[in-house]
């Protein structure tokens, strides 16, 4: 994911950061703001930005990685057992004058070592981002919602670790002079979840909290038939599908638009996004370069410290 990195315009850099305020805005989803002294160095290029956060050890002492390029080789030189815990998160919004930036974590229990330590986070505790540097000239990457100019119609289907993402995109859509036609899906655990979006008249939004499944489908996948999609189908030669193992692959399908017109943002868990891959492209015929599919966690593993 953050491959290329060269010092000092390296497109991504270590940052020292120390949490200010926490803010519950649903039931399981929480907005920790962060400070730091570099902050105004730091950058964002898309509502998807992700950026890898290092966490405290048990004891609370903080990941101690060194801003240089080499950072990634030092962390894997480091014995398992005390090597920082590190996982992906998406920038929710950055604000460099303020040297803030804020990162909604989902709470989903004590299991996981990160949502434990934003479980019992306090103003003070230290963490580090990898994130993208401001100093570096070009393409940086780590960011998928990319539609072309000519994209008319968008489909988001997410779970709540994509919510942060999908409330950027929307936001972004939002403030267009004619926002394109949109269709969202947005799984949560339960209605508590469900959070004020923005909002315009060519938006088709449906919450789909998991307390309310009745099949014991992921409701993502059970409110796929209500998916407008376009007529025109792929060519099946074309659109053959690559067999993904979720249980040791990371399923990251991407997009290469072709100003058709639709363009499709899909991302929760592996398994949904898996079974979502296979009913739009091989059960209705849609063409895969319209379509990123992200498995963002994977039910049951960690997706522990891989770029
Ligand atoms: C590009 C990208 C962007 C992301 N952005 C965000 C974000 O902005 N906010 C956010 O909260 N998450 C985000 N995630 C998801 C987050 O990285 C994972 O949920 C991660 O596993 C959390 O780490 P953990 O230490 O809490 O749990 P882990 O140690 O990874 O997993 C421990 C256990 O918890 C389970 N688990 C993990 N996540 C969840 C969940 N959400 N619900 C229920 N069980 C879970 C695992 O299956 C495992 O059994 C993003 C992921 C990616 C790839």
């Amino acid at each position: 994911m953050f491959a290329g990195m060269a010092h000092a315009a390296s497109p991504y850099r270590l940052f020292d950061l120390a949490l200010v305020r926490l803010c519950e805005l649903t039931h399981s989803l929480s907005r920790l703001t962060f400070h730091g002294p570099d902050v105004s160095q730091m950058a964002t290029h898309a509502p998807d930005q992700r950026i890898k956060i290092f966490f405290p050890d048990a004891a609370g002492r903080p990941a101690a990685l060194p801003d240089r390029p080499d950072w990634y080789a030092v962390y894997r030189a480091m014995p398992p057992q005390t090597r920082p815990v590190m996982r992906t998160y998406t920038i929710r919004h950055l604000r460099p004058q303020a040297g803030e930036v804020d990162i909604d974590f989902v709470l989903h229990g004590e299991a996981g070592p990160a949502s434990r330590w934003a479980i019992r986070a306090r103003p003070g505790d230290p963490v580090q981002f990898v994130a993208p540097n401001r100093a570096h000239v070009g393409e940086v990457g780590g960011y998928e919602w990319k539609p072309t100019t000519g994209t008319r119609h968008v489909l988001l289907i997410a779970d709540e670790t994509a919510l942060p993402a999908v409330s950027g995109i929307l936001e972004s859509l939002a403030m267009q002079p004619s926002p394109p036609s949109t269709q969202a899906f947005i799984e949560v655990g339960d209605t508590d979840d469900i959070m004020d979006l923005p909002t315009w008249p060519q938006l088709d939004l449906a919450w789909l909290p998991r307390s309310q499944s009745t099949d014991g489908r992921p409701p993502m996948v059970a409110a796929l038939h209500r998916a407008r999609l376009p007529a025109t189908k792929a060519a099946a030669a074309t659109n053959a599908l690559p067999d993904v193992d979720i249980e040791s692959q990371i399923l990251w399908d991407l997009a290469a638009p072709d100003d058709a017109g639709f363009y499709a943002w899909i991302a929760g868990e592996a398994a949904s996004v898996l079974a979502i891959r296979h009913h739009l492209v091989t059960e209705r015929g849609m063409d895969r370069r319209s379509l990123n599919l992200m498995g963002y966690w994977r039910r049951g593993r960690a997706l522990a410290d891989s770029l």
